[in-house]
């Protein structure tokens, strides 16, 4: 998928490729003020706010990257 991140954005936010896979993501702050990148495909034009999906909100609209990117292991490393 070619995404150009100069111009496209969902929510002010730019998309961005997945650094490992490439897939389009969009980086959100948490509460903890953590970047948690998010499939861009799960994001919404009026998501301000990070909502993700998980067994304790199972009816959250975001999809974490780090449970779809096949390179996962990447992302917890620091560095490349
Ligand atoms: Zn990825």
């Amino acid at each position: 998928m070619n995404i150009d991140s100069t111009t496209r954005t969902i929510a002010g936010r730019p998309i961005r490729a997945c650094s490992s896979c490439g897939a389009p993501i969009v980086w959100f702050v948490t509460k903890n003020l953590a970047h948690h990148p998010v499939d861009a495909g799960t994001v919404g034009a009026a998501d301000l706010e990070l909502d993700l999906q998980s067994k304790k909100n199972p009816q959250g609209k975001h999809i974490s990257h780090f449970a779809t990117c096949p390179n996962a292991d990447q992302h917890r490393k620091k560095g490349k």
